[in-house]
């Protein structure tokens, strides 16, 4: 039950205290005004936050849909108490009113950006959505939609990929079912989702193509209220019917509007000071002796989440320094001058037929 919404080793062994004390481990599938619904071993089952928890966690550490907790069932009842919440990867953030931050979504791998390709494709939001991206760990991929509307994908993806460091990028027909499967590929089993981007680029839209015949199914829950009645509410954490997971909540889509007014860079400017006082110049930040970083990382004052991130996008920035070499260009243009043809050569027959 629980392998499904991704729980892994890396989890289990930092859940092993809260198992010698009885607790279970819970996602959290919904998250609505204080109360939960978790997927547990036990099954799903709704949920509140203890009071231990409540008297002694700030407000920005209550549980967020994605969040894995830990839970006491009560005996006899398909309910629990919260007890904590366990470390969070692949965090999403937003500002709150009062300058402080708030957990919005948790324990993201991919990221899909998503943008239309039709007039108004804007490079500076791309750009924005992705330091969101790489700012939460999860990993980054650029979901083009609307392939059908526009002559020229092929530019387009190539002017995206040049902007989108690190990001696979694909384009995508959710009306014509066109590019689906690969990003159906970045969602196996047990990796979760979100998708950021504007409204109207296409993300309902292509939330539905992703669930196809499994939407009504798996979206909804019935649930008695106090009083008895049934209210439904929508599921939060979506199981795909490739068995990835999606999240989709109406605080992920705010997040949009959000300005992440930053370069993907300055997102890192605390890393990149700290790397700069390593006692080696090319200290590689694995076992040199003087390394600022990982002496930062043992003290805590360097979340281990957002050094794997910077690691990842160093990695990423190189592998794009390999690929500006011309013969890796000139492979990556005729890998995707066949793929536009064959789409082109697809929506010509598409007319044909009609
Ligand atoms: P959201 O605000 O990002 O959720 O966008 P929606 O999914 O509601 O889509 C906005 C509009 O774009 C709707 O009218 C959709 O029918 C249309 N749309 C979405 N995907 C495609 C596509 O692949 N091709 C075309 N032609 N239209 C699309
Ligand atoms: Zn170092």
């Amino acid at each position: 039950m629980i392998d499904q919404y991704g729980w892994s080793e890396r989890l289990q062994r930092q859940f092993e205290p809260y198992a010698a004390d009885g607790l279970l481990p819970g996602r959290v599938i919904v998250q609505q005004r204080g109360l939960y619904r978790l997927a547990t071993p036990l099954g799903e089952v709704s949920a509140e936050l203890s009071g231990r928890f409540l008297h002694a966690a700030a407000p920005g550490e209550h549980p967020v849909a994605g969040d894995w907790t830990a839970c006491l069932p009560r005996p006899g009842e398909a309910r629990a108490d919260i007890r904590a919440v366990l470390p969070r990867e692949g965090l999403f953030q937003r500002k709150d009113p009062l300058g402080g931050v708030q957990a919005v979504a948790a324990h993201v791998d991919v990221a899909l950006l998503v943008a239309s390709l039709n007039a108004d494709l804007n490079l500076r939001r791309l750009e924005r959505y992705l330091a969101l991206a790489w700012q939460s760990g999860a990993q980054p991929a650029v979901v083009l939609t609307k392939a059908d509307l526009c002559p020229n994908v092929e530019d387009l993806v190539l002017a995206v990929e040049s902007t989108a460091v690190g990001a696979e990028v694909f384009a995508v027909s959710a009306l014509e079912g066109e590019g689906l499967d690969a990003v159906r590929a970045l969602l196996p089993p047990g990796r979760t989702g979100v998708l950021l981007g504007s409204s109207g680029v296409g993300k309902s839209t292509l939330v539905n193509a992703l669930l196809g015949e499994a939407r009504m199914a798996t979206r909804e829950i019935r649930e008695d209220d106090a009083r008895g009645r049934h209210t439904t509410t929508h599921r939060e954490l979506v199981l795909l019917p490739g068995g990835g997971l999606l999240l989709d909540t109406p605080g992920m889509r705010e997040l949009g509007l959000w300005d992440a007014d930053e370069g993907v860079s300055a997102i890192f400017a605390d890393v990149e000071a700290l790397a700069g006082q390593c006692r080696f110049s090319d200290c590689s930040h694995e076992r040199e002796p003087g390394c600022a970083v990982r002496a930062a990382l043992e003290r805590g004052a360097l979340d281990e989440g957002r050094w794997r991130s910077y690691v990842k996008l160093q990695r990423e920035l190189a592998w794009l320094d390999r690929r500006d070499d011309p013969l890796a260009r000139q492979e990556q243009r005729r890998i995707w001058t066949h793929r536009t043809k064959a789409f082109r050569a697809h929506l010509k027959q598409r007319d044909r037929d009609r």
